[in-house]
Parts: C-alpha cells; sequence; structure tokens
C-alpha cells in the first residue's frame, strides 16, 4: 500500500482524558509522583508513559511529536521552539569537536550560517557541494564526515536533492543524512526515501498561519531517546523546548496540512506557468523544464503537487524592489520574509533570507541579485492574483 502522509494524520486516536477531541493542553512544567522510585525510573527513561518535566516531554509537545512521526513515517519526533534549533541542536548532537561534515551550499541563510561560521568554534568543518552533483559530493567525503546536510528542495533556488541516492552515499560510509523538509512536507516523505533524520521549521507551510515559531526532529527512537538524555542529550540539556500551548495549535493545523499544500500547490503551478508564458525567468520544479522535475516526481507522493514555492529572476535588487513593492500596494500579498502562510509572501533572497551568505558565495550557487521568491498563499481566485501580478510587472516595465 502507497504511504500516505495525510492518512497517517488522519488516522491518529488523540483524544484527551475526558474525551476531548482536541486533548487538553498540558500547562505544567513539572510532574508529580506517588513513588519516589517512578521518578528515579522516569530520570533513567525506564518509566513507561511518566512525564518528567516539560523541557524533556511535555504531554501536548508529544501528541504533536508523535503526530510528525506518523507523518514522516519515523518511529520518533521531538518538537523545538524553532525551526533553528531543530537543525542545531540535531547537526550538534551528531559531531564532535573535529568532526566534518557534507552539506550542499543552498541551504536557508541561517542554516549557512551556523555552519559555515558558528561551528568554526568546534573546529568543525564544513564542505559545501552542489548537492545535485552526487559525484562533488562523494569526493567531498573524508574520513572524520559526520554527516550529508541538505534541503529536500532548498532555499531559495529550488534545486532538488536526490535523497535515495544521498542515503546510499551516506550509508556506504556510515554516516548519517540530515534532510531539512520545510518547502515540501506530505509532497515528499524523506525518511521513507532513506533520510535518517528530517528537521523541520514548523513556522512555514505545517502550520500555515505565521502565529508562532517552531520546529521538529524526526528520527528513529534511539536518536530521539538520545537527544533527551538527561546526562548527555543535546535538546535536553540545551533546552529548545516548544511551548505546549504552541503545540496543541500547531496540531490542529497539522490536520488540514494536506489540503492546504494542494491548493499551495495548484495556485503555484498556475503563477509559474503565466510567468514563464510572460518570458520571465522562472523557476519552480513542476514546470517540466526545471532541472529536478523528474526527480521530484520520482520521489512525491501523489496529489500534493509541486509546492508552493517560485522563483523569479529579476536580475538586480533594485527591480525587485520596485516590483515587490508594486505587489504589495496592489494587494498580491506581503513583502515579508518567511513562506507557508495562507497569504502570499514575496521576498527578494539575497537581500533577506540569504543574506548571510557572502554575496560571493550566492554568486557562485547561482543565487541572482534579482530573484524574488514567492510563497504563493491560498488564493481561491489565482487568476484574480495573476492580473495583479500582471499589472505590477507593467508598471514596472517588466511587460509591454
Ligand atoms: N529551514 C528552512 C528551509 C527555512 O526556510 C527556515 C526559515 O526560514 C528555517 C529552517 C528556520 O526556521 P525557524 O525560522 O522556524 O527557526
Amino acid at each position: 500500500m502507497k504511504f500516505d502522509p495525510a492518512s497517517q494524520i488522519q488516522d491518529l486516536r488523540q483524544f484527551g482524558e475526558f474525551g476531548d477531541v482536541n486533548p487538553s493542553v498540558c500547562d505544567s512544567a513539572t510532574f508529580t509522583f506517588m513513588q519516589a522510585k517512578t521518578m528515579l525510573d522516569t530520570f533513567q527513561g525506564e518509566a513507561e508513559g511518566c512525564f518528567l518535566y516539560s523541557r524533556h516531554w511535555n504531554p501536548s509537545n508529544k501528541y504533536l511529536a508523535d503526530a510528525m512521526a506518523a507523518m514522516e513515517g519515523t518511529e520518533s519526533a521531538w518538537v523545538t521552539g524553532s525551526g533553528m534549533s531543530a537543525i542545531t541542536s540535531t547537526i550538534l548532537h551528531l559531531i564532535g569537536c573535529g568532526d566534518h561534515i557534507v552539506s550542499s551550499i543552498t541551504t536557508y541563510g541561517g542554516t549557512f550560517a551556523f555552519l559555515a561560521n558558528y561551528l568554526k568554534k568546534f573546529n568543525v568543518e564544513v564542505s559545501f557541494v552542489d548537492i545535485t552533483n552526487l559525484e562533488e559530493v562523494k569526493a567531498a567525503i573524508r574520513p572524520n564526515t559526520r554527516m550529508i546536510y541538505t534541503e529536500t528542495m532548498t532555499n531559495p533556488l529550488l534545486q532538488i536533492s536526490d535523497i535515495p541516492a544521498l542515503a546510499e552515499i551516506a550509508n556506504k560510509h556510515g554516516i548519517k543524512l540530515v534532510v531539512d523538509n520545510t518547502f515540501t512536507p506530505m509532497i515528499v516523505s524523506p525518511a521513507r526515501l532513506g533520510a535518517h533524520i528530517v528537521v523541520y521549521s514548523l513556522t512555514k507551510f505545517v502550520n500555515g498561519k505565521n502565529d508562532c515559531v517552531a520546529g521538529a526532529i524526526c528520527g528513529s527512537e534511539e536518536l530521539i531517546n538520545s537527544m533527551i538524555d538527561v546526562n548527555d542529550g543535546t535538546a535536553m540539556l540545551l533546552g529548545p523546548v516548544l511551548d505546549p500551548f504552541r503545540s496543541s495549535s500547531i496540531l490542529k493545523n497539522l490536520h488540514t496540512l494536506h489540503i492546504r499544500m494542494k491548493q499551495h500547490s495548484l495556485n503555484a503551478a498556475f503563477l509559474a506557468e503565466k510567468f514563464t508564458a510572460a518570458g520571465i525567468k522562472t523557476v519552480y520544479p513542476g514546470l517540466p523544464n526545471h532541472p529536478g522535475h523528474n526527480l521530484l516526481k520520482s520521489m512525491m507522493n501523489p496529489q500534493f503537487g509541486f509546492g508552493g514555492m517560485i522563483a523569479i529572476d529579476l536580475e538586480t535588487a533594485d527591480k525587485a524592489a520596485e516590483l515587490m513593492e508594486d505587489m504589495e500596494l496592489n494587494d498580491v500579498g506581503y513583502l515579508a520574509v518567511s513562506l507557508g502562510y495562507f497569504k502570499t509572501l514575496f521576498s527578494n533572497s539575497g537581500k533577506s533570507t540569504s543574506s548571510e551568505v557572502p554575496e560571493d558565495v550566492q554568486r557562485k550557487m547561482g543565487l541572482s541579485e534579482g530573484l524574488v521568491r514567492y510563497s504563493v498563499g491560498l488564493d481561491n481566485d489565482i487568476e484574480r492574483t495573476w492580473e495583479r501580478i500582471e499589472a505590477s510587472l507593467k508598471k514596472t516595465g517588466f511587460l509591454k
């Protein structure tokens, strides 16, 4: 039977202690025990079903984590206070001083900054590669390499990572493949394709409401248990825990994710075709001319489309700014960073979410100064949206 992340979520039986269909929010930092020994056992990770302290586990966080694990088809998951904390605690947990990482050169700017700048403190070297070039990935691996890091659909260039092939390389060398699936929840299930760990910014499509920042780490039970080990677990000791009220609201939003992803994809595909027909340089993995189109097709779960992200190239940052300002006035959406929101958001990646990446590296990775990234919203009438974009393109001289 085909793996369907939406059905996995639908089948969860997560009701509360009073039969409440939305499990009650557990707003307790600590938990009481009737026997002192059970507390000790819980500290040692041996008391099934007992909660100790909310930096470790909280029932509301557990519901969301279980739902994320179900969606990804992993044994376990843990939720965090941001996508960055999911990424950084996972990486810090897997490496030691003097280790080496092979990473896609195109990743979210914060991730790039962490890998390129922050990890220097621990004498960890990172080789940045074109993740679509498997020979380059293989050649970059050293005896002290601990992981390959990538994003399923990279931010902001929308390249597609070949997860089965990267997993094969990782397995051959006994190292981990860590995949950020923030752009493609439901569309791709990286763990089912061989990724060892899947990380998320839940801030984006998964929550979809732009009302909070959150993250998740999905992987084996062994990994999650070791990350929350009271003695040396990176998540437990750095403490990037998610607030249970937020877990509860994100969980409710997760149940509509499949419908939202389909609409984001439909709308983005429509706009991508319109941009292309208008002669604007357009990157969208759903277009047959995208270099990763067939690869994504081979990896994706059917039904959810090719995602809600589009990039267009307007060549200069000034031209990009002009268009974005006019689109905002025309109610196309908001000039804002982030993605996965119900309204369309757009920003110039080089001057925003990838501004941590030095300009020479931006050029090396193929990121144009005038690249505008769209996170296409849930618009009911996408033709009307295109008419507004077209009006802005005409006003700013991109179209006659
Ligand atoms: N991963 C990707 C692909 C992102 O785009 C972002 C944020 O833009 C992050 C991770 C970081 O997530 P957060 O802002 O929730 O910390």
